[in-house]
């Protein structure tokens, strides 16, 4: 699509894309919207008067956060997005007029967490991701739990640590009992890991008692941001039992700091695989609920180069977002704008779209080998992981960007 920045149509930010963010503009975080290499900084276009003909109220581009924008409703992100396309293409738009007053540099930008988060809960979507770790932390046998077919299985996880990418993450310690131990030790842990997972930002709030069918649910869905739910899982593999992760999780996720939109993926929308048996009809659902969703992980040792370890996709996840947010309120919990619900972690059939390292190195058994020489089977300190997940056709491209995190002693 022909635009006057002459952002290419195969750029990650292309004008087909348009993912929203905050930055720190003069100090105060403030709302933005990305355009290949740049950035819209909506604050101050709504202040010079370049949203006026929009019915959207434009205070909320005063706050600090996406939260009231996304509050303003489905009608409004579309208007909005419109808005922008069109002004983008033409030299005859207000936009065009101040572009030297609102675009800004994206590429030096300092990016901050672009939302109030009130809640996060996690899934464990992915059938290869579930039944792996069940064969590892469990029975080979009997890898998968008797509900994992019949229930999107999640848990409520920690919002106050969602950090944006970029943020430098403490090696936590907990508590773990070693191998051939019979005492629990504490220290930090020796099983560092990151899980691939997208999560996508709710974008309608529900009252205490109100259940969102999957035919309503992605009315639901503002947009999408890369997930990084670091783990550790030694402290997790002797804590889990009976009720599932708590501080194994809940120390550290890093986001993306881009939200994409539902609208901008729509061109990538696609089949699930077929669930069989078949669901309660509570979880049933129309049409194509899946996106395909390229994925990639890096780790970067300390002044060494990137090795790519992990290539996956979203469209491999078992149960869709629908379902998940079908089943998170079906017994009346309620939702809020703004929340976060990650996927769970991310893998394919093959060994190289295995989304944790706990995966990769299967439990410890095997060396993750890197470009440089080294290997690994979990994190050492120094070391950064860098998520990246992309959509791309044969004519358009919307990307993520990136979440990034290194980790320190
Ligand atoms: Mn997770």
């Amino acid at each position: 699509m022909k635009n006057w920045l002459n952002v290419s149509d195969l750029h990650d930010f292309s004008i087909h894309n348009l993912p929203y963010g905050v930055f720190i503009s003069d100090g105060r975080p403030t709302l933005c919207m990305a355009i290949g290499d740049h950035m819209i900084n909506l604050r101050k276009a709504a202040e010079i008067g370049i949203f006026g003909s929009l019915n959207l109220d434009i205070s909320v581009f005063q706050s600090e956060v996406l939260n009231d924008f996304i509050a303003t409703g489905k009608d409004s992100w579309s208007e909005f997005r419109a808005f922008i396309q069109a002004s983008l293409c033409d030299e005859a738009s207000s936009l065009y007029t101040y572009r030297d007053d609102v675009l800004v540099n994206r590429l030096d930008a300092e990016m901050a967490l672009p939302l109030h988060i009130g809640d996060y809960t996690d899934f464990y979507s992915s059938i290869e991701h579930a039944t792996n770790v069940g064969m590892m932390f469990r029975d080979p046998e009997n890898a998968l739990l008797p509900n994992w077919k019949h229930i999107p299985v999640g848990y409520h996880g920690r919002a106050s640590s969602i950090v944006v990418s970029g943020t430098e993450i403490k090696r936590p310690s907990g508590q773990t009992m070693p191998p051939d131990a019979t005492q629990p030790v504490f220290g930090p842990t020796k099983r560092l890991d990151f899980e691939l997972e997208m999560a996508f930002v709710v974008g309608k709030t529900t009252q205490v008692g109100q259940q969102v069918s999957t035919t309503d649910a992605e009315d639901h869905i503002f947009g999408m941001t890369v997930f990084n739910d670091w783990s550790a899982r030694d402290i997790q593999k002797w804590e889990y039992v009976p009720l599932g992760p708590f501080l194994a999780k809940n120390f550290a996720s890093t986001i993306s700091p881009w939200i994409v939109t539902m609208e901008a993926l729509e061109p990538f929308r696609c089949a699930s695989v077929k669930q069989d048996p078949e669901v309660l009809p509570y979880l049933q659902y129309q049409g194509d609920k899946n996106f395909d969703i390229n994925l990639e992980v890096d780790l970067t040792p300390e002044g060494s180069n990137a090795s790519t370890i992990c290539k996956s996709n979203f469209k491999y996840m078992y149960w869709n977002m629908a379902q998940q947010l079908a089943h998170h309120t079906v017994n009346g919990c309620n939702i809020n704008v703004g929340d976060m619900m990650a996927s769970g972690t991310i893998s394919g059939k093959d060994e190289q779209s295995y989304g944790s390292m706990l995966e990769l190195c299967w439990g410890g058994k095997k060396d993750i080998a890197l470009s440089d020489g080294q290997t690994r089977k979990f994190i050492l300190d120094g070391d950064t992981i860098t998520m990246r997940a992309f959509c791309q056709n044969d004519a358009i491209r919307v990307g993520f960007g990136e979440s990034i995190g290194k980790i320190k002693a």
